[in-house]
């Protein structure tokens, strides 16, 4: 079943031949030295997978370059010998999104690392894609300025990586994801096309391509610049921790925080797995007797943060909190967040494998969520700890397993499947910031009508006609859900019930 608005997506899935690589590998050399050429196996074994372990794949070769003149000429080349290209930032993404393909070429940016121009008047950077999240917040410190989104892989994510994801984190909630921070994107469509989207100024005339761009997953584009906004860095933060005995009772007084009209810095949560896992991991100070705690952060003027501190003490005080503690030090606050941010290293730690879901859902729904992921747990036989970006309804289940065991691998990905089908059943999306990628492309069968997908595949289209950037991933085909066995429901009903269902 194939729908005639889909590219012709050649998506390889054994090693190339050898002569196919050789000729690859030698129109490659002669544009590129041989160190930015990677062809041996145990030199492509670090690019086999993402963040997403469980799924691998050696790729065809890696080219490192070190400028655009160079990545145009790699493009060219793929384009002429119909290679698919993916292109990779720091690999930290968590849904396959840079998993290679066998008869295709890694194309990491990691050497475009420099920060072009920082403006602290017009209080913008320009950067190449692999300069690091952090590296932009570090080199604008000295202006008082910083850039907003901070996923907790900031340490080491590219911003190339962040404008493909559209990225959040702790603080999006009150100053915008990836999508919100960004001005100017420039990069290269698989043809060879110079694309320069979005301008300096806030607007500018014509469809918002920007938009488009951020968030698609190396599918459009290969992004070879941006140009962030910087905020100035407030002057002071401070974050109220409230314990709760009752998850459903933590989800319910974030509705409210934001129901009361206030907008934290950030408002997180952890439920009692997910602390028991980092404090002694971390020492953040969290409550061990709680059910959850919720983070929320106040932040701007002494005045203004003291205002909102004694405001979220109430509203968290009404629904239900049986501890508060507000940070009393630059050093603790950082200490509470600390734990957060480690969430996911010290699930490392307390299981050989894990398995992080990334859906949202509207906020009043998060105590339900949270009951039917403890019911979750007892059917797959897995345990899971919960880790929420709140505010937004973001959910990061991560659910806990070991691949050496036969069979857990299955359970966890069924149990990750049911979850981001509830989110969608509540209102929600399939995912809130870590993309489609290859792991949920089954679950944009149940999100997305056969229409709708057909729209994406349109636009991917006008982009990349031939389908050679990042094929296969984020969309999936009308095939690939047929066999998936779900299509689109809307009130719990399945549209074309005369299809047949595998
Ligand atoms: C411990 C941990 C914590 C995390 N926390 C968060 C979080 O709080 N919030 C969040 O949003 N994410 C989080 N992530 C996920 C991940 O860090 C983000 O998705 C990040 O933006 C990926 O950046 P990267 O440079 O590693 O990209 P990669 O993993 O290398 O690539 C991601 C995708 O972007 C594409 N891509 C990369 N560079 C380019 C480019 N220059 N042009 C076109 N396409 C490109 C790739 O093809 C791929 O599809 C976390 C990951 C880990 C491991």
């Amino acid at each position: 079943m194939q729908n005639a608005d889909e590219p012709a997506q050649s998506v390889p899935t054994l090693a190339p031949s050898r002569e196919r690589k050789s000729a690859v590998t030698a129109a490659l050399r002669v544009v590129l030295p041989a160190e930015c050429i990677l062809s041996l196996d145990e030199e492509l074994r670090p690019y086999e997978c993402d963040g997403l372990t469980a799924f691998r794949q050696l790729p065809m070769a890696v080219v490192l370059p070190h400028s655009e003149a160079q990545i145009c000429e790699i493009l060219a080349i793929c384009r002429r010998l119909d290679v698919p290209v993916v292109a990779r930032g720091s690999g930290t993404g968590l849904s396959g999104g840079a998993m290679p393909h066998a008869g295709g070429v890694i194309l990491s940016l990691a050497r475009l690392n420099r920060i072009l121009e920082l403006d602290p008047v017009a209080r913008t950077a320009r950067v190449q894609p692999g300069v690091r999240n952090l590296q932009v917040s570090e080199a604008a410190a000295p202006h008082g300025l910083y850039y907003a989104p901070d996923p907790s892989s900031q340490i080491a994510c590219s911003i190339g990586g962040n404008v493909a994801e559209n990225s959040g984190g702790v603080h999006c909630l009150k100053y915008g994801l990836t999508v919100h921070n960004v001005m100017r994107v420039r990069g290269y469509t698989i043809d060879g096309e110079l694309l320069e989207l979005g301008s300096g100024a806030l607007d500018c005339p014509g469809l918002d391509l920007l938009a488009l761009a951020i968030g698609s997953e190396g599918l459009l584009m290969v992004v070879t610049e941006i140009t962030v906004k910087l905020i100035p860095r407030p002057q002071l933060a401070q974050l109220v921790m409230a314990s709760f005995d009752d998850v459903a009772k933590a989800g319910e007084a974030v509705a409210a925080i934001i129901a009361a009209g206030i907008i934290p810095a950030g408002l997180e949560m952890m439920d009692r797995k997910a602390t028991a896992a980092v404090e002694p991991f971390v020492k953040a100070g969290y409550d061990l007797n709680a059910q959850a705690i919720l983070l929320a952060e106040a932040d701007g003027t002494p005045d203004e943060v003291a205002d909102q501190v004694v405001e979220i003490e109430s509203v968290v005080r009404a629904a239900g909190a049986t501890a508060i503690t507000v940070s009393n030090s630059e050093a603790e606050r950082l200490r509470f967040w600390s734990g957060r941010k480690n969430a996911f290293p010290a699930a490392g730690r307390v299981s050989p494998d894990y398995y992080c879901m990334d859906g949202t859902i509207p906020r009043k729904n998060l105590g339900r969520m949270l009951k039917a992921i403890e019911e979750m747990e007892l059917t797959y036989a897995l345990r899971c700890m919960n880790v929420f970006h709140a505010g937004d309804g973001n959910l990061h289940p991560l659910i806990l397993f070991d691949a050496n065991v036969p069979g857990e691998w299955e359970r966890a990905d069924r149990f990750g499947a049911q979850i981001l089908e509830l989110c969608v059943q509540l209102g929600g999306t399939i995912t809130g910031e870590h993309g489609v990628g290859i792991e949920k492309i089954n679950s944009m069968c149940v999100q997305f009508s056969p229409s709708e997908r057909a729209a994406f595949f349109a636009v991917k289209k006008a982009f990349d006609p031939v389908g050679l950037l990042n094929p296969g991933k984020a969309i999936p085909t009308l095939a690939r859900c047929a066999e998936y066995g779900k299509m689109h429901v809307r009130g719990g009903a399945l549209p074309h019930p005369e299809l047949p269902r595998f």
